[in-house]
Order: structure tokens, then C-alpha cells, then sequence
């Protein structure tokens, strides 16, 4: 398995998921954070590492890896792999160039990076995809085929969900940080606050599963249902799960 983005929240739980499935690591791949990245290479012995800040490349232990810097080395490492599955939990516009490589090379791409999609869905062979995005991973869960009229996701409404409008100018970092159900990185954090990440996901979803269907999103604020599917039978799915990324991972 290759993991990149292996430091972040998404990356740490895919971890957690390999080591109870004794998934052997290839490639690990991280922006900054070398102290958790030597803690992950000493437990998982990758034959490749990769690191984006150059400026760490000599704090990497390695123990025996080989060391790759930057955006170019990170496309040099993938091409070096032997592993048919990639996961990209890379956060933001910095994760396309690895998913677009990685399916160059054949290698089937466990999505997390929706920016991927957002940015280049069109250029994307989405066959190629398997989408870890929680409201994704429910759709292709409950995609069962049939005659679909449309596919709704849900949003918690994020960490300003309650707040009065006129509070929310004033909200601090720190206020918008507070996630009510989910623990994540910072981006995707703010992203859901401010709605933005629903509108994310509402475009990762008309890539993933195609142009012949409605897409919508509601606020469930449990974040228990996941996702939904109408029929043009009038029956609806949904799929429901506790909030742990390590279901979908
Ligand atoms: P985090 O910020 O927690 O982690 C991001 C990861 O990307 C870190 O490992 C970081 O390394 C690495 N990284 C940052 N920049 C670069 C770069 N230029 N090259 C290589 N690696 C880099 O984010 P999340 O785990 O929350 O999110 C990752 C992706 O998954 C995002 O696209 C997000 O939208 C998506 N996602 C996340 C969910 C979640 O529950 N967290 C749910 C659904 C989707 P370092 O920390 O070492 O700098």
C-alpha cells in the first residue's frame, strides 16, 4: 500500500487500518512533519519515503528507505512502486499531480484528495477511483445501480452551524477549529464551517457517479446518515455509520 498525506488525519487513521489488517507499507509520503513521519517509517519499514520540505530530507531517518524531496520526487517514488493501491489523503491542490501519476501507472487511487476532482475532475479517469470521502464512500456504498433520480449528501453544518449570523463575523480560528463531529485536518475543518467543503463534494460527487443525475446536500447534524439515494420508484437508501473515517478508509 502506498499512503500519501500519511501524517495527516487521514493518513494516521489509514495507518491505524493497515496495521490492524497487516497491510505492508511501500511508499510513505508527508509535506512536513518529520517527527511523525520517522515514527511511521520506524513502524512500518516503507522501501520508499518522501518528504515535500526539502528542508527536512536530512532529519529522516530512514532506516534503509530510499529519500525522495519535493513534488518531483514524490511522482519519481510513485513510478518506483510495485503496489496497485494508492492512498492520497494530501491535503489541497498539492494532491492532483500524484493522483493524475498514479493512474499513469495503472495504480487503482483510494481518494481522499476531493481538490483533485474539484480542480481536474474532467482529466480524471474516475474508473480508477475509489472514493474515501465519507458522503462518497456512502453513495458508492448504496450504489447499487437501478433507475436513480438523486443522490443527496449530508453536512453537519460544521463548527458555526448554530452560531447567529451576526457572530460569525467575529469567530476566531480557534471557534471555527471546533468541529462538532468529526476530528480533521485544519483546511477541510474551516472548509466545512464555512459550507465551502459541501460545495466541494457536491462537485466530487457529479464526477464520481456522472452528469445524469440531481445532486443536493442537507444538514443532518448528527452525522450519522452519510448519504442518500432516491429512486424514481419513490423508494430512498441512506447509509449510516458512526463519524470514524476509518469505515470508508
Ligand atoms: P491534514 O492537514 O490533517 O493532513 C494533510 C497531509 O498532507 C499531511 O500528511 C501533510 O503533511 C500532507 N501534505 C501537505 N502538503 C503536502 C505536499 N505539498 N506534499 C505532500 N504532502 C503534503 O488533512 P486531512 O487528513 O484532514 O485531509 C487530507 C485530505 O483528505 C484533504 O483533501 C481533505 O479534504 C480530505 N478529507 C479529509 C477528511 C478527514 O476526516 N480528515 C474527510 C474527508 C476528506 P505534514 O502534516 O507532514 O505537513
Amino acid at each position: 500500500m502506498i499512503i500519501l498525506g500519511s501524517t495527516g488525519s487521514i493518513g494516521v487513521n489509514a495507518l491505524d487500518v493497515c496495521d490492524r489488517f497487516g497491510i505492508t507499507i511501500e511508499l510513505l509520503a508527508a509535506g512536513s512533519n518529520v517527527a511523525l513521519l520517522n515514527s511511521q517509517i520506524k513502524k512500518f519499514n516503507p522501501k520508499f519515503v518522501c518528504i515535500f520540505d526539502g528542508s527536512k530530507a536530512n532529519e529522516i531517518e530512514g532506516c534503509g528507505a530510499e529519500i525522495f524531496v519535493g513534488e518531483c520526487g514524490l511522482l519519481e517514488a510513485l513510478a518506483k512502486t510495485t503496489g496497485k493501491k494508492v492512498l492520497n489523503a494530501i491535503v489541497g491542490f498539492a494532491g492532483l499531480s500524484a493522483t493524475l501519476e498514479s493512474i499513469t501507472l495503472g495504480k487503482e487511487v483510494a481518494l481522499a484528495n476531493k481538490e483533485s476532482l474539484v480542480a481536474a475532475g474532467k482529466f480524471i479517469d474516475t474508473s480508477k477511483i475509489i472514493p474515501v470521502d465519507s458522503e462518497h464512500f456512502a453513495l458508492w456504498y448504496l450504489n447499487k445501480g437501478g433507475d436513480i433520480s438523486k443522490m443527496v449528501i449530508t453536512a453537519s453544518g460544521g463548527a458555526l452551524r448554530d452560531a447567529p449570523l451576526e457572530e460569525i463575523y467575529a469567530s476566531s480560528v480557534t471557534d471555527v477549529l471546533k468541529h462538532p463531529n468529526w476530528t480533521m485536518g485544519r483546511k477541510i475543518t474551516v472548509d466545512s464551517a464555512t459550507m465551502v467543503n459541501k460545495l466541494f463534494e457536491i462537485i466530487e460527487a457529479y464526477w464520481l457517479f456522472g452528469s445524469g443525475i440531481k445532486y443536493d446536500a442537507l444538514i443532518e447534524t448528527s452525522s450519522t446518515i452519510h448519504a442518500m439515494i432516491e429512486f424514481k420508484d419513490g423508494v430512498t437508501t441512506a447509509q449510516m455509520s458512526e463519524p470514524d473515517m476509518r469505515l470508508p478508509i
